[in-house]
């Protein structure tokens, strides 16, 4: 069994991503306070968050793509406070520039330097992240994202479309991520091999186990290694 690729989720996986996301939401907040202050008068943060959830509710079509779900929330908060003119694409850029400020974890760009020299690597991401943004883009030899693809993790197609770009079998791929259902239940589902990311030191939530668990990447090394020798 020769893992050729390993693909990468992001978020939460190569670097922390909530308190970028907050202090984005914030910072947002406070560019509507300049220029659109019923909208932050009405709602909290977490409030137009939450609006963005009932997007997601009442539109399934873009339930998948965080970027139109976060400007559709936008719109709908300039409307509900009686905006007849609102510059959505202003408003999302100051979130999406901030929210893209994420600091890798020390071990990643080591990491991924060794294993590109061994494996084809790739990123697979339900988010939004911008890999140019954050100074990764050179680690990976293709990026797919829900928004991209069309349907996010744990659902087959980013799965399926990784192995057709790179021609190989999912076999043949190992996937790493820290979300049980959407990297290892999605990935284990799609025949790849799963690589559970627990650097809190959660328990397992249940259900089919990854193939490895590992605390920080640099684990991953070795269980590539043991793979390869076939002692795991
Ligand atoms: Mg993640």
């Amino acid at each position: 069994m020769m893992i050729k690729a390993i693909t990468f989720d992001l978020d939460d996986t190569l670097w922390e991503v909530w308190p970028v996301v907050e202090r984005a939401e914030r910072l947002l907040h406070d560019w509507l306070a300049a220029r659109y202050p019923r909208i932050p008068e009405r709602f909290t943060p977490l409030e137009l968050r939450e609006l963005a959830g009932e997007v997601r509710a009442a539109r399934p079509e873009i339930a998948h793509d965080r970027t139109a779900l976060r400007k559709e929330a936008l719109n709908l908060a300039a409307t509900r406070t009686g905006y007849r003119e609102f510059d959505v694409e202003s408003a999302f850029a100051v979130f999406f520039v901030a929210r893209n400020a994420v600091e890798p974890f020390a071990e990643v760009r080591p990491t991924l330097e060794r294993l590109a020299r061994r494996y084809t690597l790739g990123s697979l991401s339900n988010g939004n992240a911008d890999l140019r943004l954050i100074g990764l883009d050179d680690m990976f030899h293709l990026s797919l994202n829900a928004i991209d693809v069309g349907a996010a993790k744990p659902e087959p197609p980013m799965f399926e479309e990784v192995c057709r770009l790179l021609r190989l079998r999912p076999h043949q791929i190992a996937h790493v991520g820290d979300d049980p259902e959407h990297d290892v239940e999605g990935g284990r589902n799609a025949g790849f091999r799963t690589v559970w990311v627990n650097r809190a030191g959660r328990s397992w939530p249940g259900g089919p186990r990854a193939d490895a668990e590992i605390g920080d990447l640099r684990e991953l090394e070795a269980v590539l290694a043991a793979w390869e020798t076939g002692f795991a």
